[in-house]
């Protein structure tokens, strides 16, 4: 239900209320006593626990057909990568209402991909080019600029750093193999943050 009290719509960092009036629900967060939107999209109060929630707008994210994009990968199945939107390469602003994508694993990389394995893992960076925008995201990481940005250690969780044609971790010493981003490409150091709100 729509609180009569609360906009119709609202944009991330749009305020909704004190911690002590509401429970920071889904597509919202708190920052010193008060809780905002995190996402574009209309705030309701659940009543059973007085949480408030915004749901995001539409599942239409704000990205186009050939858009470069960075993504976290968040699941692997079979024969696809999950993973969450977190920003363009051309506007430093997260994409509102964190779209998932999906990478086909025969788009992971050129030529065939028999298994995720030294291609991606969970929690790997991705730069990729949006193949499709609706009604779902379909990327890629096939071209040679495209791939892994930033990977942290399956032992430790290190930030993995390249070593020769291989990332090695530099705190526990172990090595892997992803499917990399190669040549020129946008400053890591600017990325959008992975773990906001
Ligand atoms: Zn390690």
């Amino acid at each position: 239900m729509t609180d009569p009290e609360l906009p119709k719509l609202v944009l991330p960092g749009d305020y909704l209320g004190a911690a002590e009036q509401f429970l920071p629900g889904r597509g919202t967060y708190e920052d010193r006593g008060r809780i905002y939107a995190s996402v574009l999209g209309t705030p309701r109060v659940d009543p059973r626990d007085s949480s408030v929630h915004v749901d995001p707008k539409n599942s239409i994210p704000s990205v186009e057909e050939g858009d470069l994009v960075y993504a976290r990968v968040e699941e692997l199945k079979t024969a696809m990568a999950i993973c969450t939107i977190l920003g363009t390469t051309t506007s430093r602003r997260r994409v509102p209402g964190d779209p998932e994508g999906t990478i086909h694993i025969s788009k992971a990389k050129e030529g065939y991909t028999e298994s995720w394995s030294g291609e991606f893992a969970v929690g790997d960076i991705v730069l990729a080019r949006i193949l499709q925008s609706r009604p779902s995201v379909k990327l890629s990481t096939a071209a040679g600029p495209l791939g892994v940005v930033s990977a942290r250690c399956q032992v430790c969780h290190g930030l993995l750093t390249l070593g020769g044609k291989e990332l090695v971790c530099p705190r526990c010493g172990h090595h892997e193999r992803r499917k990399l981003a190669q040549g020129p490409r946008p400053d890591l150091a600017e990325r959008p943050h992975a773990g906001a709100a």
